[in-house]
């Protein structure tokens, strides 16, 4: 017999060398940005008062005046093709959660001439074909055509691959009646938002702000598995995840991956896809081996909230292309493989002023550190109330995975700040009494004066909470790794600049009736540590007590995305999108539909490909070795019982074969039932709360006959193979 495929590719595997990167000499700070379309760049090619225009344009995040549009695209097309480009694209993020492109070359007929052309139009506008994307009915009920505009706030840069390079321009995607098709218009939108809302309350304290940015650096986890091995596993190439494998002997108990050497394939992937990231202008610091095998994780430096989103998207696009290039496959989804740590997508948030000072950092003196307090409590204050749209924001087929999966945050939203913070809430709420002839002001009393000192001391984490304090921002932990930060980012900036117009607005109110701002502020802050006290959470967020606890605070604990999606489009949510004008109403409908039709989408092609591989493979391979067993037994059994044990395999064997098929059909049942469900929403809770137990009960099924049946038979590579890359 020939030796199978899984066999082939695990040989294939012991002589793959390590790929070295392209070009290993040069210093990160040489190539750094090399790809981009910097100021630096545009001074040199452009005009000086082209250059000024231009810059006031990107740094007042206004939109591209036409009349330098024209001399801006010869500069850019003069550079670009200094740089071997050839074509150019619109680069946009549409409702599917990742990018777009339609590329288009330079090349021009001018009567029989070819020439090199790209104008001033093409770079401020296109219109691609926007019916292949998701628009959620926008454009069945408004307009078919949409186009996309440059986004003059996000750097144009060069994506180069082995085949050629291409100009790329980061747009927006709007229809033809204004609705946003993608997820940066929303984005910048709520970024605007928070800006404003951020600068009034920050003028309280300092009247040199006069401008705010939201910060963000996202950590990126992902696994890394051997090409081969993934090509063998149709379920990985359809789903990013495993629908099946049992558990290997050794998994992360050993706990000795977070941290550890970095296999030498993954390190010199590691150094490619920095390489990769740093010609972009793309800073990314950080590299290291997660909690599980095979895991691993990525963290650039922190930027403007809208560039670090267009690049966190870039990133999870050269992670996998310089996966392939090293013969490996890196995968994106939140749980690729059972019993083992999910991915996420850490998201560490703040806000910034233009004065230079982090407005989630304790500042040089009590006041500072008031200021600190004030927008600390505010945003505790915005999750508590928002909590809800906060677990709608991270919903997907890929994190219900890991939500509430015993070793990623849990499906409840809730803030840990640690214990010191904590302490000095607790004061402010409470305060402790003065002592006799105690003549220091409120802000020394309540040790408001000694927060830096207090988060010195770093050590106070909790891997549990979604949502963190980590001494000078916020993480928000429970983004799932394959996700599109901008939803979530979008959703926090809104309801903290909501908060935030509120502590200016009763503020100033108290500040009218002759309160002095310190007393003022301390009121509204206390205000908001008595209201917002549910959210905080400090323990374990893992545990059962915690699920308990939190139903009995009221915190809702949605396990499934469609049920979670709900939250998007209930009345507390439609006011605050439309009292903003973040969303209309046909804009969130349609957010809505499209985000219930990918989940739907999702777990079906899940449970076809397992119902597939199920007959096709596993039956087969569970039904070669039963007949082999069988072939090994006397047809008239008249033994002393030594075969006994031998008789009980095959039983059991056919017993699991059979239990299998029997499930099978069950989730055909189930499939149909949510077939016939009334409408879009109930056929995916149908779908997830039906049919995918059962999956979960034929995987179970299949899971166990992995560990029977003769291992040259089995078809799909292990999880054993897969998880350790040497
Ligand atoms: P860890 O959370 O593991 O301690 P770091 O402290 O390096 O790691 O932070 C993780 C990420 O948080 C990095 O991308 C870092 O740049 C980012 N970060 C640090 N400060 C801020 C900030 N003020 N705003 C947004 N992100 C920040
Ligand atoms: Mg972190």
């Amino acid at each position: 017999m020939p030796m199978n495929a899984r066999y082939q590719a695990l040989r294939l595997l012991q002589s793959r060398p390590p790929v070295p990167p392209t070009d290993q000499s040069r210093r990160p700070s040489e190539i750094y940005a090399q790809h981009v379309f910097t100021k630096k760049v545009m001074k040199h090619y452009l005009a000086k008062e082209t250059y000024l225009a231009l810059k006031e344009t990107i740094e007042k995040g206004k939109t591209l005046d036409k009349g330098i549009a024209g001399p801006v695209a010869n500069s850019i097309k003069a550079w670009a093709m200094d740089k071997g480009v050839t074509h150019f694209t619109h680069w946009f993020q549409p409702l599917t959660g990742r990018t777009a492109e339609k590329h288009d070359s330079f090349l021009e007929l001018s009567g029989d001439e070819p020439i090199d052309k790209f104008s001033g139009d093409e770079l401020s506008q296109q219109e691609p074909d926007a019916s292949s994307f998701p628009s959620g009915g926008l454009r069945r009920t408004f307009e078919a055509r949409g186009y996309t505009a440059w986004d003059c706030s996000s750097p144009i840069f060069i994506f180069e691959t082995t085949y050629g390079k291409t100009l790329c321009i980061p747009t927006i995607f709007v229809s033809y009646t204004g609705e946003a098709l993608d997820y940066k218009i929303p984005l910048l939108k709520s970024i605007s938002m928070l800006d404003k809302a951020a600068t009034a309350v920050a003028k309280l304290f300092d009247p040199e702000v006069s401008r705010v940015v939201a910060t963000l650096g996202l950590e990126q986890e992902y696994f890394l598995i051997d090409r081969a091995l993934f090509d063998l596993r149709p379920d990985l190439i359809l789903t990013g995840r495993t629908v099946f494998g049992a558990a290997s002997a050794r998994g992360q108990q050993l706990d000795d991956h977070y941290f550890g050497a970095i296999p030498e394939r993954a390190f010199a992937f590691m150094n490619e896809l920095e390489q990769e990231a740093h010609k972009l202008g793309i800073p990314l610091r950080t590299r290291h081996n997660e909690v599980a095998p095979g895991q691993f994780e990525c963290a650039p430096q922190f930027e403007g909230l809208n560039v670090a989103i267009d690049h966190g998207l870039m990133v999870m696009d050269l992670i996998d292309r310089v996966a392939r290039k090293h013969h490996l496959a890196a995968l994106l989804h939140e749980k690729p493989f059972a019993g083992i740590n999910g991915s996420g997508k850490h998201n560490n948030w703040s806000m910034s002023t233009d004065t230079g000072k982090n407005l989630l950092a304790p500042g040089q003196n009590p006041e500072e550190n008031l200021m600190f307090l004030a927008f600390f409590t505010t945003v505790i204050r915005a999750v508590y109330e928002h909590a809800d749209l906060m677990r709608a924001s991270i919903a997907s087929a890929g994190n219900d995975h890991r939500l509430g999966a015993n070793e990623a945050p849990p499906a409840i939203i809730s803030v840990f700040i640690g214990s010191r913070l904590s302490k000095i809430l607790d004061d402010i709420e409470n305060p402790p009494r003065r002592k006799k002839n105690e003549h220091v002001s409120d802000l020394m009393h309540l040790g408001i004066a000694e927060i830096p000192e207090l988060l010195l001391d770093n050590t106070d984490r909790n891997r549990t909470s979604p949502f963190a304090f980590t001494g000078n921002k916020f993480e928000f932990r429970a983004v799932g790794s394959s996700a599109n930060s901008s939803n979530p980012m979008t959703i926090l900036n809104v309801i903290v600049a909501e908060q935030l117009k509120d502590f200016h607005h009763k503020v100033e109110r108290k500040i009218n009736r002759g309160r002095k701002l310190e007393a003022a502020v301390l009121d509204i802050i206390r205000e908001y540590i008595v209201e917002s006290k549910a959210i905080r959470f400090e323990g374990d967020g893992y545990s059962q007590e915690w699920a308990d606890e939190a139903a009995r605070r009221g915190l809702s604990n949605v396990k499934q995305t469609p049920r979670a999606l709900d939250f998007m489009v209930n009345e507390k949510a439609m006011a605050l999108f439309t009292t903003t004008g973040l969303f209309t109403e046909a804009e969130i409908h349609a957010r809505h539909e499209v985000q219930l039709e990918n989940y739907l989408t999702k777990v079906t092609i899940e449970t076809d490909i397992a119902e597939e591989l199920a007959r096709t493979k596993i039956i087969p391979a569970a039904t070669d070795y039963l007949r082999e067993i069988q072939g090994t037994l006397p047809a008239n059994a008249t033994d002393d019982g030594t075969l006994a044990p031998l008789r009980k395999l095959r039983d059991d064997l056919a017993a699991g074969i059979g239990k299998t098929l029997t499930l099978l059909e069950e989730l055909g049942s189930a499939r149909a039932k949510a077939e016939a469900a009334a409408d879009l929403r109930a056929q995916a809770i149908t779908f997830g709360e039906e049919v995918l137990p059962v999956l979960d009960q034929i995987r179970n099924q299949v899971d166990q006959l992995e560990m029977v049946v003769k291992d040259a038979y089995w078809p799909l590579p292990k999880y054993r193979e897969m998880l350790f890359i040497r």
